[in-house]
């Protein structure tokens, strides 16, 4: 079989299973490679790449950036990223701190609006991986505060509600430059969560994105229908940007989605991880 997966989530930020686990997976699955994007972090591609080499499968060191972006959300993914690159440590840290910032604000502020929860309880509900608002909500609704996750965020934690806390982000050019100067590929996901207005306003984005290193696009993605697949395709063949595809899998938490599978049955092939490998490296060219 010739699939790959070129967007995965482990425990080490919001997947269920560990790198290794997830690696093990993609074998039994057939897979040929698996790209490791975890959210703001590159914890767990040391482990992922040895897991790769135990099961004898290919992995790409990745990541999945949250960039500044209004009204939708901007991810920006990076691929065969110098992992041991210690500026990449060290600008991912202070997406980290601000994460860890965070949640004690809105806990704050919800235990000002009278509710008896605390840190040590989100903490708990998140398992141990990386903490965030959806711990946050389960532990409203087990509290009996709200009936479901979406009131919690409704009503809440939502970004109108009343312990809203702003999200830190890198501006999207910074996102960009810091996986190129990682020696990596940059690449816009799921283009459909930008919230563009028309297909020209889409094109001004990319080209603004391009002119900062942008390099590739996610046309293949399990939310996207046929027409959007579609003009993602023509998008980045006439802006000349490569193609991606992923599942964005996160195991358990989206049970519906699987590895390598992008939707209505499509899976890509070796071509694509070929064509990102033959662009690697070319931001740290002079
Ligand atoms: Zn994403
Ligand atoms: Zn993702």
């Amino acid at each position: 079989m010739d699939i790959v997966d070129l967007h995965v989530h482990s425990t080490a930020s919001d997947g269920s299973l560990t790198p290794r686990e997830l690696v093990a997976e993609a074998k039994a699955q057939g897979l040929r490679a698996l790209a490791l994007t975890d959210h703001d972090t590159i914890d767990g591609l040391a482990e992922a790449i040895a897991a790769g080499i135990e099961f004898d499968l290919e992995v790409i060191p990745g990541i999945e950036i949250s960039a500044r972006h209004e009204p939708g959300s901007m991810h920006i993914l990076g691929y065969f990223l110098d992992y041991r690159s210690q500026l990449l440590a060290s600008r991912l840290q202070v997406l980290q701190q601000a994460r860890a910032e965070r949640n004690p604000q809105i806990v704050a502020k919800l235990q000002k609006l009278g509710m008896n929860i605390t840190l040590a309880e989100v903490a708990r509900a998140s398992g141990g991986g990386q903490v965030g608002r959806p711990h946050i909500a389960q532990v409203l609704v087990q509290k009996g505060y709200v009936a479901s996750f979406q009131e919690a965020f409704e009503r809440y934690i939502g970004n109108h509600g009343p312990a809203y806390v702003s999200k830190f982000r890198f501006p999207p050019q910074e996102a960009i430059a810091l996986i190129r100067a990682a020696g990596g590929v940059a690449g816009l996901a799921h283009p459909f969560t930008l919230e563009y207005t028309s297909v020209g306003h889409l094109r001004h984005i990319l080209e603004q994105l391009q002119s900062w290193g942008l390099a590739a696009l996610e046309v293949y993605y399990p939310e996207h229908t046929p027409e959007r697949t579609e003009l993602y395709r023509q998008l980045a063949k006439e802006l000349g940007l490569l193609m991606t595809g992923g599942s964005d899998y996160h195991g358990d938490i989206k049970p519906e989605i699987r590895l390598g599978q992008l939707g209505s049955g499509q899976t890509i092939g070796y071509e694509f991880v070929a064509r990102l490998k033959a662009q690697a490296g070319e931001g740290t060219k002079a």
